[in-house]
């Protein structure tokens, strides 16, 4: 049943798109809804989600949104690439494994042949698994619309609130990019829950660096599910970039960690349970990186 007050958004329009300048034209009035993958759009149609125009736009058939590429030390991910895609991704498995290893981590096979990483950064959860490596990769977001130039967003700048993006009601976007990383990157990606998949994240960190000798430098830390966005701990990773991790330099990360977070209580976890489980994900990592 739908929460008092909230209707299913009434779809008068359908546009199966083929091309990208088709899909644009039919966003450019702002009334169009994107359709990927559907795994998070028909669950909010049917929750009577308010973010559901009247034009759906399916853009499934836009082949040039699809695939990955690896050109003068960038990857481009097509919006419309699927989780599989990537999980099975050769070039990625050498160069970034650990993009790979969080789509592993991600749904079920089913979901991961349909959602896209486009919809998965599009939709703006918080608990959104991609999201947190490709801020750690300090990833951009292409943006396109109708009649105006493709445009490039930092991903660590897009999101404003739950579901909430900087993205208007009239783009699309078409790609993520970031740079390959070092030889010596490290990087980890930890998610609640019993299952080795199949579950939305309670608590998710993503940490990263260039790991030699004990020292991690430019490194990034970043948590899903404990705050309205994804949260970069920006001091946390002050405090560990270039230092020798010991006891001390681990107690104080986790410290300065648990403020850097918002975690609240909901029907799924309580505070003091987010609180427990980031800092048992940070601590357990950090012990990690100390003995590489
Ligand atoms: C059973 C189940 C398990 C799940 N498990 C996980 C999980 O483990 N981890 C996780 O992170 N998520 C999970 N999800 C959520 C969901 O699968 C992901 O967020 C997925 O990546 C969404 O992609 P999609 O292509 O299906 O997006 P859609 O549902 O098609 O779209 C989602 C939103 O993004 C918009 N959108 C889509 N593409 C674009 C684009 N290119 N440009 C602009 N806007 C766009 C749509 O209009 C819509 O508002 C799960 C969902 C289900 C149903």
């Amino acid at each position: 049943m739908l929460p008092q007050n909230r209707f299913p958004p009434v779809i008068t329009e359908y546009v199966n798109a083929t091309s990208l300048e088709m899909a644009l034209e039919a966003l450019a009035d702002g009334n169009g809804t994107p359709l990927a993958g559907g795994s998070d759009l028909w669950a909010q149609k049917d929750n009577g989600d308010g973010r559901i125009g009247s034009r759906l736009v399916n853009l499934n058939r836009i082949d040039e949104l699809r695939g990955i590429s690896v050109n003068n030390g960038f990857v481009r991910i097509g919006a419309l690439t699927s989780i599989s895609e990537i999980l099975e991704n050769q070039e990625l498995a050498g160069s970034v494994a650990l993009l790979p290893k969080v789509a592993d981590r991600f749904a079920s096979d089913q979901i991961r042949n349909v959602a896209t990483v486009g919809g998965n950064i599009a939709n703006a959860s918080p608990a959104a698994d991609f999201v947190l490596p490709l801020v750690a990769l300090d990833s951009e977001v292409e943006i396109c619309s109708n009649g105006r130039d493709p445009r490039k967003q930092a991903l660590s700048e897009f999101f404003t609130g739950p579901g909430k993006t900087i993205l208007g009601a009239d783009e699309l976007i078409t790609a993520v990019i970031f740079k390959i990383p070092q030889k010596n990157f490290h990087g980890v990606f930890c998610k609640t829950g019993p299952r080795p998949a199949l579950e939305i994240s309670l608590v998710a960190m993503c940490l990263t660096g260039e790991l030699h000798n004990g020292i991690l430098d430019n490194s990034r830390l970043v948590f899903g599910a404990v705050g309205p966005t994804v949260i970069c701990c920006t001091n946390t990773e002050s405090l560990i970039n270039g230092s020798q991790i010991d006891d001390e330099l681990v107690a104080g990360a986790l410290d300065m960690m648990a403020g850097e977070i918002s975690p609240i209580t909901d029907v799924r976890a309580s505070k003091w349970y987010r609180t427990h489980i980031a800092r048992t994900f940070l601590e357990q990592e950090l012990i990690v990186c100390r003995s590489k």
